[in-house]
């Protein structure tokens, strides 16, 4: 069989630098970012805090760490903090919150990521002297576990509502918040009103090599720079990343849409192949959540069948398969994927 193209569908973080990217990067001007002297480290964080409505910003290697670091900078010791029982937060991240601010997680069951604000008051401790403190709230928008769906603006600023009268901070962890962004049609302002502080990636579906912004107001913005440090993060002469993460947030947010566009394409024509199905309702953003029960076959069995077709994608549940649309495929590309996984499915 002559060698396949690669079509990778495994994340948006297997994205390139672009070319615009890697001449932004070779002429960045930088200097020392933990003596606050790199010019392009302090625009990117004035510009990511414009971005998102915020008094200050800080760039931070890993959306974990800006999420963990932000955590770190709302709570102390003891307290209580709640997330939707898929969070990334509470998924994915080695139990950070427990080993890092020494906080205990409270999940919450929502529905395609989203919580009710009513089981969110439910669950805010009244002060009692057997109760852990609720300090802070977390919504993922989008939700990277439901399938990139997306948290209505009216859900956020319920949930934001019952959050502040009861005084605890509202954080938002917005990895892919452009996604939700333009999936809404809406300034990605619009959303982040309705949070304290926000993480977002510049190394997803925006396509910078590494990087996130942590942003809120500018007391807890210091707080998370120290944390940061803490971890090890003070970076030096970072401003050679931070040159394409302005090009990330300035040039690849709009895009984002081609990528949404291409998810659907991929989605219906999966729906035609006999044996796999997607809820088209999930279809919100760049993911597309595969069913592969119709096919007698878990996740992983026809992960590996594809991967022998050239079709890479990661296998999340036991009969279900997640694959993710970004700017390195193209909707040529999804066709032919579709095309791969027709003939395999249809040949096994
Ligand atoms: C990817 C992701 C993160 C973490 O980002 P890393 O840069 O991989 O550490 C956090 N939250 C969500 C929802 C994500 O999808």
């Amino acid at each position: 069989m002559p060698e396949l193209r690669i079509i990778d569908l495994r994340s948006d973080t297997v994205t390139k630098p672009t070319p615009e990217m890697r001449e932004a990067m070779f002429r960045a001007e930088v200097g020392d970012d933990v003596y606050g002297d790199d010019p392009t480290v302090n625009k990117l964080e004035e510009m990511a805090a414009e971005k998102v409505g915020k008094e200050a910003a800080v760039f931070v290697p890993t959306g974990t760490m800006g999420n963990q670091t932000s955590i770190m900078a709302w709570t102390s010791r003891g307290d209580e903090i709640i997330v939707e029982e898929q969070a990334h937060i509470y998924m994915y991240e080695v139990g950070g919150p427990a080993v890092l601010s020494g906080v205990q997680v409270r999940p919450i069951r929502g529905r395609l990521g989203v919580m009710d604000p009513a089981d969110v008051k439910a669950a805010i401790r009244a002060p009692n002297i057997h109760f852990p403190k609720t300090t802070v709230v977390c919504i993922e928008n989008t939700h990277n576990r439901s399938g990139g769906c997306v948290v209505p603006l009216d859900n956020m600023k319920a949930i934001y509502e019952v959050a502040h009268e009861a005084g605890v901070k509202v954080h938002l962890d917005g990895a892919r918040v452009f996604n939700a962004a333009i999936a809404l049609g809406v300034d990605v302002k619009e959303i982040t009103q309705y949070c304290d502080s926000v993480q977002f990636c510049l190394s997803k579906g925006l396509c910078a090599p590494m990087g996130s912004i942590v942003a809120g107001p500018k007391d807890f913005i210091a707080r998370v720079r120290k944390y940061r440090k803490l971890l090890g993060g003070g970076m030096r002469q970072v401003g050679v990343v931070a040159a394409a993460g302005i090009v990330a947030l300035t040039k690849m947010v709009d895009r984002l849409a081609e990528d949404h566009a291409n998810a659907k394409r991929l989605a219906e024509g999966i729906n035609k192949i006999p044996g796999l199905a997607v809820e088209m309702e999930t279809v919100q953003t760049n993911m597309v959540a595969v069913h592969t029960r119709g096919l007698a076959m878990d996740g992983p069995d026809f992960q590996k069948l594809m991967k022998s077709y050239g079709v890479l994608f990661n296998a999340d549940l036991p009969y279900r398969v997640r694959m993710v649309t970004h700017h390195d495929v193209t909707a040529a590309d999804i066709d032919e994927a579709l095309e791969r996984i027709a003939y395999a499915v249809k040949n096994r």
